[in-house]
């Protein structure tokens, strides 16, 4: 079994005993990583505070070669990364529409290019007799940043690069359930950082606990659910540490009367099914009009019923298991609930007959709000499909979620999808897509779908305080 330390100050380093890593897709553990003390989670805090005084005085430049070097590590270790990502989450090397561990791999590496480059110059508001005043931006301190499962290397770069390109230092705590890949990019980076730079702990709620508490954290970044997420804050309160949360989703997307059918179908059933339904803002809620309700519950069973399921590391898999068997017991009792409340199951509606944690493709018709499986974020693969007969009443229906994610509206006429995708509550709001994300543009939730933003330049300035120089003349 892969056995991987964690690192602390530019050491690898044994915990109190290991953490056994499941491969979702036969349930059988295939790596360990080791679980760390509370002393451990303050010597990673007091070695990246150290780290802190040195890294923060970097040029720009030095950081940026830093980050370009990192994307480098990243590319030269493909292959490996790949493989310990379908292995400790499930997901397909390749995956339906190319949503696997090669998009995850390599969206890592090009986050990381792309933020290497970004800047955050001086912005001069005022130079005049009177004075000159530049507002500049200052890295924050020593920064936590806390993991999910279900994008684990992919959601460790998001945090972890633009806090370094900025001048913190990090200690990271990925999931228990997918610490492998991340825990190895971390050992890959040692290589490119000074020692402190970028320390890594593992271990469960109590661990991140112990660092989202310590007081010599500036920041934390964390995604995850929104139920962590209130306990995070409320930690963060003590000394008023930056917050960045990116927290659950329970995305609606909105089809208008007027499309052709069989030609969004496919492009429906990737936004709700690709890596198995297990993406924060996947679309979660269709909402069909009574028109084209029947037609699309069919093209979307259909598609159902063919997608190939099966371990990840086949090649034709396009979905594979869930993560974990907590999720998979989450979306039974879901499936369930949709069953007790009327729900017509189309296709799949149980686990299946096999090793892992595999759960069938499944979309349920004739639910309508105030059922669980459209008020909650299921995170799996089951959609329900909701018939509507008026439009403005379907977007007050889509905003009356306590999420705030993303949203989509389909039409074929664009100019009318973009004015009901701004009367969405969230955001993202996409037009004939849904889900799209891209390094340089802000991404975020609003509501009780998080706080602050990531990517680009916006994602960049919440890594930083800003310190007015106001110079008399
Ligand atoms: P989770 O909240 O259970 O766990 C996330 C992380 O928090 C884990 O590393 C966990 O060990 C840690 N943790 C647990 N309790 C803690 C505590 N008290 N203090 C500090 N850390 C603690 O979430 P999950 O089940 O791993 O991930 C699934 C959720 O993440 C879904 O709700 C999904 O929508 C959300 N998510 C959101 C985004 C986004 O960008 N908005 C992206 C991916 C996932």
């Amino acid at each position: 079994m892969l056995q991987l330390d964690m690192m602390i100050d530019g050491q690898a380093v044994k915990g109190t005993g290991t953490i056994d890593v499941i491969n979702p897709a036969t349930g059988s553990p295939f790596a360990a990583v080791q679980r760390a003390t509370v002393d451990q989670v303050n010597e990673a805090v007091q070695s990246a505070k150290n780290a802190f005084a040195s890294w923060s005085q970097t040029s720009d430049s030095e950081r940026q070669t830093a980050c370009n070097k990192l994307a480098a590590a990243i590319e030269a270790n493909m292959p490996e990364l790949m493989e310990l990502v379908t292995k400790e989450s499930g997901k397909p090397m390749g995956g339906l529409n190319g949503v696997g561990a090669g998009m995850e791999v390599g969206g890592s590496m090009a986050w990381t290019q792309f933020t290497a480059g970004l800047e955050l110059p001086v912005d001069v508001i005022q130079d005049d007799d009177n004075a000159r005043v530049e507002v500049h931006r200052k890295p924050l301190g020593v920064v936590a940043s806390i993991t999910p499962w279900n994008w684990p290397l992919l959601i460790a770069i998001w945090h972890v690069v633009p806090a370094i390109r900025t001048g913190n230092t990090v200690v990271i705590k990925p999931s228990p359930f997918t610490p492998v890949a991340t825990t190895r990019f971390v050992e890959l980076a040692q290589e490119v950082l000074p020692p402190g730079v970028l320390n890594l702990v593992n271990g469960e709620g109590d661990v991140g606990g112990a660092l989202t508490t310590h007081p010599d954290i500036a920041k934390i970044v964390f995604t995850g659910s929104t139920a962590t997420g209130r306990k995070i804050m409320e930690s963060a309160s003590a000394s008023l540490k930056r917050l960045t949360l990116e927290l659950g989703g329970n995305d609606a997307g909105i089809v208008l009367p007027d499309v052709d059918v069989k030609e969004v179908a496919p492009k429906i059933f990737g936004a709700c099914f690709h890596n198995n339904g297990q993406t924060c803002a996947a679309l979660k809620r269709l909402y069909v009009h009574e028109s084209q309700y029947e037609e699309m519950c069919s093209e979307l069973a259909k598609m159902a019923q063919q997608v190939k399921v099966g371990d990840g590391l086949a090649e034709d898999t396009e979905l594979g298991p869930i993560q974990n068997e907590a999720q998979l017991n989450i979306v039974t009792s879901l499936a369930e609930s949709a069953r007790a409340d009327g729900g017509r199951f189309l296709t799949g509606g149980k686990r299946m007959d096999r090793e892992g944690y595999f759960f069938e493709p499944t979309i349920v018709a004739d639910l309508t709000d105030g059922s669980r499986l459209v008020d909650e974020e299921p995170f799996g693969p089951i959609v329900p499909v909701i018939k509507y007969s008026d439009v403005d009443e379907v977007i007050a229906r889509a905003n009356a979620n306590e999420r705030g994610l993303g949203g989509s509206v389909w039409s074929s006429d664009t100019n009318k999808a973009i004015e009901f995708a701004q009367k969405l509550e969230c955001g993202s709001a996409w037009v004939n897509q849904h889900g799209t994300i891209q390094p340089n543009a802000p991404f975020g939730g609003v509501k009780q779908s998080g706080v602050g933003v990531e990517f680009g330049t916006y994602g960049l300035e919440e890594y930083t305080s800003i310190q007015t120089l106001n110079i008399a003349k």
